[in-house]
């Protein structure tokens, strides 16, 4: 199982999303506080954000660990942004590990992350997908059906395959949209702006957990919960 995490708000560097949390991505890359399925997340990351005037995505992924990036780690505090979104990966047994497999996917102006796997043979035809990976063919299958229908699609999927884990984690550069299905996942408010995360990166009393089951919708107005049945 992968962790990933998204900003919205004030511009912020990625360093300071990414790197410089105590138990930041990059520290959940070798050890997860909450993670249930895999103990590191060593094959492969990415993360994407929005520069000024730019509709669509800047992203840089790789097939490597994070914490070998020394690359990253220079540039990652010169860069700040008003969302971003980042991943690490543990790649699933039979998925292939290279770049195009590491997420976030794009389509356009969107991202999108997936922690979990699902069995392929459920998902329709996903002509579009950058991989064959697993989510990369999820990932597809949500942005060309348009990413309004997260939480349809989740439950469609979920149902079709029960073994499913399906916590998706999208945004445009305008509003943060995530699932919960079988994974966890927390929110953290400040007067800066909102992380949606796989899991708190301090100890910070305003995280608040997101119970399994559920669409988290966060805008520059608030942020809304609906339960997906
Ligand atoms: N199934 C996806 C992959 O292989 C995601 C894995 C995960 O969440 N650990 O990349």
């Amino acid at each position: 199982m992968c962790r990933h995490i998204a900003w919205l708000g004030r511009p912020r560097t990625l360093a300071s999303l990414v790197l410089e949390p105590p138990s930041s991505l990059l520290v959940q890359s070798y050890a997860p506080r909450r993670q249930r399925h895999g103990t590191v997340n060593a094959d492969g990351w990415g993360v994407g954000w929005w520069a000024p005037d730019r509709p669509e995505p800047a992203r840089w992924r790789a097939a490597t660990p994070l914490w070998g990036s020394a690359s990253f780690a220079s540039v990652a505090p010169a860069v700040a942004s008003t969302c971003v979104l980042a991943a690490v990966r543990s790649a699933t047994v039979g998925m292939p590990v290279d770049e195009t497999a590491a997420a976030p996917f794009t389509d356009g102006r969107w991202l999108l992350s997936h922690n979990g796997r699902v069995d392929r043979a459920v998902l329709p035809p996903a002509p579009g997908a950058e991989s064959v990976c697993d989510s990369a063919q999820l990932a597809a299958v949500v942005l060309s059906r348009g990413a309004e229908t997260l939480g349809d699609v989740v439950v469609e999927v979920g149902t079709a395959d029960p073994a499913a884990r399906l916590n998706l984690l999208a945004t445009d550069g305008t509003r943060l949209l995530a699932t919960t299905w079988g994974d966890t996942l927390s929110v953290l408010t400040t007067d800066e702006g909102t992380v949606v995360a796989s899991e708190p990166f301090d100890d910070d009393p305003r995280w608040t957990d997101v119970p399994d089951r559920h669409l988290v919708t966060v805008t520059p107005d608030g942020t809304a919960l609906e339960a997906l049945q």
